[in-house]
């Protein structure tokens, strides 16, 4: 994804007061993030562990979406946008204010994903032997498209743009 100074990625939030936005501070220096491998940023909030955030590049933006953590007992499930299968120990249910209007009345949007925002390094992992080895690249772009399709999607529905 394209880097993002904090400033711009504060403005970038759709489902947040200023105040909330203000405050939103990713647990990585931004100058160490290397933002080639990202798909998405998301982090979860030194001072609130029930809250994170999460920055998804649409098109030409970015869309910051601003989550709670449903909290549950740990149980196995799939990350809903990186969809890896290797991967299901730490992933939780998420849930996010839609944005504008509809947020105002109370929708909210829920979706799984992992707990440690890491998905774009699961997206990047190498095959493994079941999954085929003979073209690593292929696999691994394939997964990178399918996250970037699934991000966004979650990205047009919080916003109320999916169709
Ligand atoms: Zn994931």
């Amino acid at each position: 994804m394209q880097e993002l100074s904090l400033a711009q990625l504060r403005a970038s939030f759709v489902n947040t007061s200023r105040r909330e936005a203000s405050q939103a501070t990713p647990e990585q220096d931004l100058a160490s993030v290397d933002w080639e491998q990202l798909s998405l940023l998301g982090w979860r909030d030194a001072h609130n562990p029930q809250r994170a955030f999460v920055i998804i590049p649409v098109e030409d933006r970015h869309v910051g979406i601003m989550l709670t953590a449903v909290p549950s007992p740990p149980r196995k499930a799939m990350c809903a946008l990186c969809e890896d299968i290797t991967e299901v120990s730490d992933v939780k249910m998420f849930i996010a204010k839609a944005a504008g209007a509809a947020g105002r009345k109370g929708d909210t949007l829920g979706t799984l994903i992992h707990a440690d925002f890491k998905c774009s390094k699961y997206a990047r992992r190498f095959p493994s032997r079941l999954e085929g080895q003979d073209n690593p690249e292929a696999f691994i772009a394939a997964r990178v498209e399918r996250l970037r399709e699934n991000a966004e999607r979650f990205a047009l529905r919080v916003l109320g743009e999916a169709h």
